[in-house]
């Protein structure tokens, strides 16, 4: 195939191919085309790798601890949001997916609670985990798992409640793996909760009749434990997760997450379960709070806007787009545009000011929940989607050396 970069294209056609034009009432020109001769009998315009390769561009624009904004130039509509959609849905982590509620003596009903309890951000390396077995998906049998001795748990957990440091002993729930120590601090996991697809968590608070400051906001006295936050949440390393994460252990993204309120005598206990999961099975999973994308807004005059003129469209502009130099009107801020139309509301403004976007380049954010950086967030998504690119491209070669042995067998 070849390259266009010789071939000069009239500003009109440069316009319809580059730019969406963003009228008063409606878009236009927003087609991609793609395909030899569509701005000319001599111009090839269909996809060129050379081509890609020499204009794809990333700048990244904005980077903090959990958003990340950059601009993706020279891709069509269409992979730009396969990108995106990989981010939102396809790029796993690690949620609570099952909740055992041992005791819930709360006004929440049950359900109500594993939904809210589920939702919390679990800050665990999803990279270090497998997706679950097809065992472990079906679920743990509670018929096989042993069963506790009931006054020795009672006994355990007395003893233990007053000291974190202490590890909880197992429950009767009939889910958790018991060992013969209550005191263990690895436990002897059944086989199908593996400790590289599994992380447990045990909540178990109670409230208290007595007054205590809110450990989030010293200036408020209220029952110990009337507030259940997201820390309360503790983690219960299985198989050798202590060891491994001993470096980084395993916590809620955030501390301050409240999950229920509690009246004195009230308590909830629960024990929850970890697994790695996409976003596409449930919105839990989905690393981002946003991944979006919007396209560079370009501005220019049909004439010359100058003077008091000038003044008027700065004025106009909530998004303060334009400046002033020298009397006459410019376009200094274009990516703060909103494209909120005020600069083209009257017919007056309208023959004066044109609006676009640039139809090949993307402003990307990305706003992390906080399992993954942005930045894993974007090299994840980038691995998945090519992963998915070779699948397609190996079934699709496939097909056709098939269709060949095929046409060949048939000429025979
Ligand atoms: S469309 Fe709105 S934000 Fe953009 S330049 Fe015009 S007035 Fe400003």
């Amino acid at each position: 195939m070849s390259s266009n970069k010789h071939q000069k294209l009239t500003p009109q056609m440069e316009n319809l191919k580059n730019k969406v034009q963003v009228g008063r009432y409606a878009v236009s020109q927003s087609q991609t085309i793609s395909y030899h001769g569509s701005f000319g009998p001599n111009y090839d315009n269909s996809f060129n790798m050379d081509n890609f390769r020499q204009d794809f561009e990333i700048v990244i624009k904005e980077k903090t601890d959990d958003k990340l904004v950059f601009d993706m130039i020279g891709v069509d509509a269409p992979v730009a949001n396969a990108f995106r959609r990989v981010m939102i849905s396809e790029v796993p982590t690690v949620a609570i997916e099952w909740i055992s509620v041992v005791k819930n003596t709360s006004i929440i009903q049950d359900e109500v609670l594993a939904h809210r309890v589920g939702l919390i951000p679990i800050n665990a390396d999803p990279r270090l985990f497998d997706f679950p077995s097809p065992s472990l998906q079906r679920g743990i049998d509670p018929t096989k798992a042993p069963r506790l001795d009931r006054k020795k748990e009672n006994a355990a957990v007395s003893s233990n409640t007053k000291d974190d440091t202490k590890p909880y002993p197992p429950s009767s729930s009939g889910y958790l793996p018991i060992g013969a120590n209550l005191n263990v601090e690895v436990w002897d996991v059944p086989e199908e909760l593996s400790d590289t697809e599994t992380l447990l968590f045990r909540l178990h608070v109670k409230c208290e009749n007595r007054k205590v400051p809110n450990k989030h906001n010293y200036n408020v006295e209220e029952y110990e434990n009337h507030k259940v936050y997201s820390d309360m949440l503790k983690w219960v390393p299985i198989g050798d997760q202590a060891e491994r994460f001993k470096d980084k252990p395993i916590r809620p993204v955030h501390d301050d997450i409240l999950i229920a309120k509690l009246n004195p005598g009230q308590e909830i206990h629960l024990e929850c379960y970890c697994m790695k999961g996409i976003g596409k099975d449930h919105a839990k999973f989905s690393p981002v709070a946003t991944a979006s994308y919007r396209l560079l807004p370009d501005i220019t005059f049909k004439v010359p806007v100058v003077g008091a003129d000038a003044h008027e469209l700065k004025k106009i502009c909530p998004m303060n787009v334009f400046d002033i130099e020298d009397g006459e009107a410019v376009v200094a801020r274009p990516r703060d545009c909103t494209m909120c139309r005020e600069c083209i509301r009257t017919d007056e403004w309208e023959n004066r000011v044109q609006l676009s976007r640039l139809k090949y380049h993307y402003i990307f954010s990305i706003e992390a929940v906080g399992m993954l950086k942005p930045e894993d967030i974007f090299r994840e998504g980038l691995r998945i989607l090519y992963e998915k690119c070779m699948k397609h491209a190996k079934a699709v070669h496939q097909q056709l050396d098939d269709s060949d042995e095929a046409n060949t067998y048939a000429l025979k």
